[in-house]
């Protein structure tokens, strides 16, 4: 039953989470049933056969990444735990050196809520512009820089939009004026080439679920050399993973994670063709059909598979109580419960109502044609008659 269920709904919504890949569930499973030993125990044979599957998984994350050593991937529960670690972590180690951070509006809660907590304990945040595209200012940036400036983290790819930052020449900035350089990576690995050393990065954030790997597992990617960043350790306990994440290792997940890596790596620009061509088809079947509807975010520096849109004179909420035959989002799944506008719409200037009135459509490896040319169709189809219906007689003005 509720395999039909599913079956019936078209799901476009990649950028709150992935299906598991099945060759991942399957790398997996022997570490759930046969091979269930606790890694950290090193007195039996079962446990140094988990030690060593998991140093193998470490090893294939810090490749596929471009690091140098596997001891630069600590282990973590996900995105939202290892943007944690590298801001309050950073915070913690480098208090002594200054106390101002910089940031940007459009990033995730996972960071802007850290930061918070960092204001309230007497750190300094700077959170500098980004434009209607919403792309930061290197210029602004540079201007902001400052000879206590510990730490700059600024997200690769936004979750919303799709929008791409300017990362390499940011962390040259930082760089330039001695400041780390942090980078929540979540939605970009798995859709775009993420690599630490060309990104020049000091510190990069992954979560497993957002590249067909299993929920609750992602990784702190953490440069060791030149000089090798030392971190304070947000979770105390039994010194897993180099100190920096106690806790029983998830052994099972971080293969998962290492096997989803690697077959995402493999699918590169194929699969990236692939999904900006049905991301554009859709997205032009449903702007040409809709007056007043407009793509939000940057039209060439995106994710391939990332379509944010606003459509004038609709409730939103509305809509997609129109379309259970759909599982579209508006904005970011995890703020989805807070009514307001999108945050990330109005730092880039999108109008309240405009805002409001948005749709995310985030395609993934097993959308099809059809499904792209059904939502469309849908999406239109349902737009017109809910404009139609006397109640929407009174909308308001269609400016961004
Ligand atoms: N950062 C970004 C950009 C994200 O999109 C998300 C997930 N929405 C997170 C962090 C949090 O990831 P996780 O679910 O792994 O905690």
């Amino acid at each position: 039953m509720i395999a039909a269920m599913a079956e019936r709904v078209i799901y476009l919504d990649h950028n709150a989470t992935t299906p598991c890949d099945p060759r991942v569930v399957e790398a997996m499973l022997p570490f759930m049933t046969e091979r269930y030993a606790n890694s950290t125990t090193r007195n039996h044979r079962p446990g140094r056969d988990a030690a060593s599957e998991l140093e193998r998984a470490r090893t294939t994350v810090d490749r596929l990444l471009g690091g140098h050593a596997a001891s630069e991937v600590v282990f973590t529960a996900g995105a939202t735990e290892g943007n944690n670690l590298a801001l309050m972590g950073a915070a913690e180690a480098l208090v002594g050196r200054g106390r101002h951070i910089i940031s940007q509006p459009t990033e995730h809660a996972s960071v802007l809520e850290p930061l918070a907590a960092l204001a309230k304990r007497g750190w300094e945040i700077t959170l500098i512009g980004v434009d209607d595209a919403g792309r930061i200012n290197l210029g602004e940036l540079e201007s902001v820089l400052r000879d206590d400036t510990v730490l700059v983290s600024l997200m690769l790819a936004n979750n919303e939009t799709g929008t791409i930052q300017p990362l390499t020449d940011a962390a040259d900035l930082a760089h330039s004026c001695g400041a780390l350089v942090h980078c929540d990576a979540a939605q970009a690995i798995g859709k775009i080439p993420v690599d630490v050393a060309q990104l020049g990065v000091d510190l990069l954030t992954a979560s497993a679920h957002k590249f067909y790997g299993p929920k609750g597992v992602g990784a702190l990617w953490i440069r060791h050399r030149r000089p090798p960043i030392k971190l304070t350790p947000v979770i105390h306990g039994g010194g897993q993973e180099g100190g920096l994440r106690s806790g029983t290792p998830n052994v099972p997940g971080a293969i998962g994670m290492a096997t989803a890596l690697e077959i995402a790596t493999s699918a590169g620009d194929v699969e990236r063709a692939r999904t900006a061509l049905l991301r554009d088809r859709l997205e032009s079947s449903i702007l040409d059909a809709l007056d007043g509807s407009w793509q939000n975010g940057d039209g060439h520096n995106r994710l391939p598979n990332t379509s944010n849109l606003s459509i004038a004179g609709i409730d939103v909420n509305a809509l997609l109580a129109s379309l259970p035959d759909l599982a579209l989002n508006t904005g970011s799944a995890c703020t989805s419960a807070h009514p307001e506008p999108s945050p990330v719409l109005r730092a880039m200037g999108v109008s309240e109502e405009l805002a409001g009135a948005s749709l995310r459509l985030s395609l993934g490896r097993f959308t099809t044609k059809e499904d792209v040319d059904r939502t469309a169709a849908r999406i239109v189809e349902e737009v017109i008659r809910l404009r139609d219906m006397p109640a929407r007689m009174g909308r308001g003005s269609h400016r961004r």
